[in-house]
């Protein structure tokens, strides 16, 4: 913003017959001063006590000499230079009429050289336009002449065939930022100089053609001759527009005083009214506490407006003519430009933006801002690029990677497409780049895997029934695995078993070695295990009490064999000896386990001293008395020898098959662990093959050497397991056939001594008459002391199995059912006291008790001999 008053010239006009009325001092400092003196012979045009000289302040006066080029140079240019630079500027010529304003303004028509400010300013801008290619210059002319208030365009072509009145008038508009507009004005754009003189030319042409002698337009109008000038940098926004007002004021005339009646010189009156109005602005503004300046008043001064008080760079130029008539105006002109010269303006660059270029600038970033937003959004004009763009693209984007520079950036612009193909264009890059260097990494395997491939392609098939037949191989060994683990904890549970019954059988050996013969073979624990599995179709249960420690050594044997080779797979249990002797393990019907049997039956004898227990058991014993008759019985018995010494071989041959047992379950152990081995060791090869299935396994490779220890060690273990088994056999089979030989004799024993008891029973019946007067008198003496011997023990006998002689002649199958019939048989209290028999009623039975009781009492008898 530049802040200066208006600057004040002043020019002389030349005169002919110069009175030196005036001194002028111009001062490069200082500036102008100009004094009027005036002289004593002028008392006809000034009243007598007027002031003799009159000094006033100019920036600069220019004399009457002064040519029109100084005129330019010294008012005009600095102030076309500030409309160049964007300020606005006026000059204005201020005198009266003929003193020279519009030669001054316009110049004269003569001589080239009488050419006026306006010309030469036009000029002065077009030759700065050229001189200035960076910056772009548009001219607009407009010419506006204010006649009696009224505005009229000068360059409006209708001037030529219309009065002036005719023409449209131009208005003052005002907007809301109180701007003057001007309708009706035209703006004339002037290219160059010649446009811009022509308009000038145009416009006084016109000026002319109205002004008539009545009128006097030319002096009493005011012409406002305005260049405006738009300047803008080549792509920049901003404009500066600025305007410069070069102005012929109309003639400021008064009405002479001295003509009306010697009034005042400064009470003169303006002759035109739109002068007074311009002075009245100028005294407000110059009277710095006037708030309201009266613009509106004129068109003038509504017109002029930035050029007075505003924002504009003023200059007068006050025309005087110097000649004596002349005087007074030329006084008042001063007097004017003084107040004028007081007023400040404010001028400053009006700068701003093109609205055109700003509406193009706005469109331009909404365009890059929706494009920014649709990549964001991911949103595509269209859904794939042209093969055009994606060949730019991957061009752009191998610049890119063939760039050394490492921070150059690959700019791809706010579309989301050229992204994404960008990222899939370096996937496939890298993916290539990897192929080839896993292909460099595998060339040194490359030969392997074609031939691999090869083989795969031709040995799929058996490599594939190689897999399948190894997968059905651990499926195998993994079942059989379970079985042998099942078979353990079976075993387990078995050894436990044995361990309880051999703590019964120790506390029950005492007793059972008393016994001679059988007995003995119960101190086998085996026995008890595997008692109940051996038996034959011909004992009795109670025989087989009686036999069951032996036998059931074998069976145990046999068990044990049985159990060995169920282990080694079914086809070495096909020859299983359990099959041979399959007919005794059918026979095992007896829910109850034998052992117990054997046990309880054991409990039961022990305090009868237990000769013939093993014939007996539990609820099936034979009477005390008939026990004690079979026991002796049986030491006189021809075949007790026989007996003792088939007992003692079973018992070596038992010894001999435990041992043999035990050899087996070693050789069982053995194999098994050898099993073991093979199994992990194919299991190590399997995994080997399926790591190393690059190439190093081929289907026809060598066992492994420790496979072939193990399996030849297997062998052996087999061999001697066989013969072991076989040796066992032969042991079982010997055995059995030795039982059998001793079931044959015990059979025989029984029967002989049920045949003698029944011959004793019988004989014994023929030497009673009266039985029942025996057993009366026996119930009649029943008294503990004296009956003792007779009566202690009197069994309950069912009358059906006490035997007649009659019955003499049954079977030994018949007294075998006796001997079946155990729940009829009672157990006899010895410790208790003797309690009466009660005799039956029947003739018969009662005869056959007490000849029973006599029979007893006789071999007790014969027995007390030889111990005596
Ligand atoms: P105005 O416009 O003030 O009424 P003009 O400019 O028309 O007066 O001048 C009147 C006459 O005087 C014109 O013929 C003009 O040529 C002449 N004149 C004015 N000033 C000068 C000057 N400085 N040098 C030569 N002639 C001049
Ligand atoms: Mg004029």
């Amino acid at each position: 913003m530049v802040k200066q008053t208006i600057q004040i010239f002043g020019r002389m006009k030349p005169t002919k017959n110069p009175a030196g009325v005036y001194s002028l001092d111009n001062d490069e400092l200082m500036g102008a001063s100009l004094e009027f003196v005036l002289p004593k012979d002028l008392t006809d045009g000034f009243v007598n006590n007027k002031r003799e000289s009159y000094r006033f302040r100019f920036k600069k006066v220019f004399d009457q000499q002064a040519k029109q080029e100084d005129i330019f140079k010294n008012i005009a240019k600095p102030v076309a230079d500030s409309v160049l630079a964007g300020f606005n500027g006026t000059i204005f010529a201020y005198g009266q009429t003929g003193s020279g304003k519009t030669f001054t303004i316009t110049g004269g028509a003569e001589h080239y050289t009488d050419r006026g400010i306006i010309p030469r300013t036009l000029s002065y801008l077009f030759e700065r336009f050229s001189q200035d290619s960076s910056t772009v210059y548009t001219t607009h002319i407009s010419y506006l002449e204010i006649y009696n208030e009224v505005g009229y365009d000068l360059l409006d072509p209708r001037h030529e065939a219309s009065r002036l009145e005719d023409l449209p008038k131009v208005l003052i508009m005002e907007d809301t930022d109180q701007n003057i507009h001007l309708r009706n004005l035209s703006l004339q754009q002037a290219a160059n100089e010649e446009e811009a003189l022509n308009l000038l030319f145009l416009g006084d042409t016109n000026r002319m053609i109205s002004e008539t002698p009545l009128n006097q337009a030319s002096t009493r109008s005011h012409c406002i001759f305005t260049v405006h000038l738009c300047r803008r940098e080549p792509g920049s926004a901003t404009l500066q527009r600025s305007k410069l007002h070069l102005v012929d004021l109309a003639g400021s005339d008064r009405v002479s005083k001295t003509r009306l009646n010697g009034l005042l010189l400064t009470e003169a009156k303006y002759i035109n009214l739109s002068l007074h109005f311009l002075e009245q602005v100028i005294l407000a503004l110059s009277e710095r506490s006037r708030s309201h300046i009266p613009y509106r008043n004129s068109m003038l001064t509504s017109v002029l407006r930035d050029s007075l008080g505003g924002n504009c760079m003023t200059t007068m130029i006050a025309t005087l003519a110097v000649d004596k008539r002349n005087l007074d105006e030329s006084i008042s002109t001063c007097r004017f430009a003084q107040r004028v010269a007081l007023i400040k303006n404010e001028a400053i660059l009006n700068e701003e933006l093109d609205p055109v270029l700003l509406i193009a600038h706005l469109k331009e970033e909404i365009l890059t801002l929706k494009k920014e937003l649709a990549m964001m959004m991911g949103e595509q004009k269209s859904k794939q690029l042209s093969t055009d763009e994606i060949l730019k693209l991957e061009e752009l984007i191998k610049a890119f990677l063939n760039d050394p520079d490492p921070d150059v950036t690959l700019s791809l612009g706010p579309d989301m497409r050229k992204v994404q193909h960008s990222f899939l264009y370096f996937k496939k890059k890298l993916l290539e780049k990897q192929s080839e260097e896993n292909q460099c990494s595998d060339q040194s395997s490359a030969a392997t895997r074609k031939n691999l491939a090869h083989i795969s392609a031709v040995d799929m098939n058996s490599l594939k029934g190689m897999l399948r037949q190894r997968d059905n191989e651990i499926s195998i060994l993994v079942k059989m695995l379970k079985k042998e683990k099942q078979r353990a904890d079976d075993a387990v549970a078995q050894l436990s078993k044995i361990a309880i019954y051999q703590n019964l059988s120790s506390q029950s050996l005492p007793n059972c070695s008393t016994v001679p013969g059988f007995g003995e073979g119960i101190t086998d624990p085996l026995s008890l295990n595997h008692g109940a599995q051996a038996t034959s179709s011909s004992l009795t249960r109670e025989e087989y009490v009686e036999l069951g420690d032996d036998v059931s050594t074998v069976s145990k044997l046999t068990g044990e064999i049985t159990s060995t080779y169920s282990l080694n797979g079914q086809q070495l249990k096909s020859t299983s000896p359990q099959s041979r002797y399959g007919n005794v393990k059918a026979q095992q019907e007896d829910p109850t386990p034998k052992e117990n049997r054997f046990q309880e039956s054991h409990e039961g004898h022990m305090n009868h001293g237990g000769h013939v227990l093993p014939y007996m058991k539990k609820g099936s014993q034979l009477s005390a008395g008939k026990l004690e008759a079979f026991e002796i019985f049986i030491k006189d018995h021809e075949e007790q020898k026989i007996i003792e010494e088939n007992k003692k071989l079973i018992k070596k041959r038992s010894a001999e098959a435990e041992t043999l047992s035990e050899h087996l379950n070693q050789v069982r152990n053995r194999i098994a662990e050898l099993k073991k081995q093979l199994q992990m060791k194919r299991r190590q090869r399997a995994a080997q093959r399926f790591e190393d299935v690059e190439g190093n396994y081929t289907p026809g490779g060598k066992l492994d050497p420790i496979e072939e220890d193990l399996c030849e060690q297997i062998k052996q273990e087999k061999i001697a397991y066989k013969t072991t088994i076989g040796r066992l056999k032969t042991l079982s089979t010997e055995i059995e056939h030795l039982q059998l030989l001793l079931e044959k004799v015990k059979v025989k024993i029984q029967t002989d001594f049920q045949r003698w008891w029944s011959q004793e029973a019988s004989n014994l019946q023929g030497c009673e008459t009266g039985p029942m007067a025996g057993f009366h008198t026996l119930s009649s003496h029943a008294s503990p002391s004296g009956t003792v011997a007779m009566c202690q023990v009197l069994p309950e006998i069912n009358p059906d199995h006490c035997y007649s002689s009659a019955q003499d002649a049954r079977s030994s199958r018949s007294t075998e059912d006796d001997f079946n019939q155990s729940s009829e048989w009672r157990a006899l209290d010895s410790s208790g006291p003797s309690p009466l028999v009660p005799l039956t009623g029947d003739q018969r039975v009662d005869a056959d008790v007490l000849a029973f009781l006599r029979a007893r009492q006789n071999l007790l008898s014969k027995k007390a001999a030889p111990q005596q």
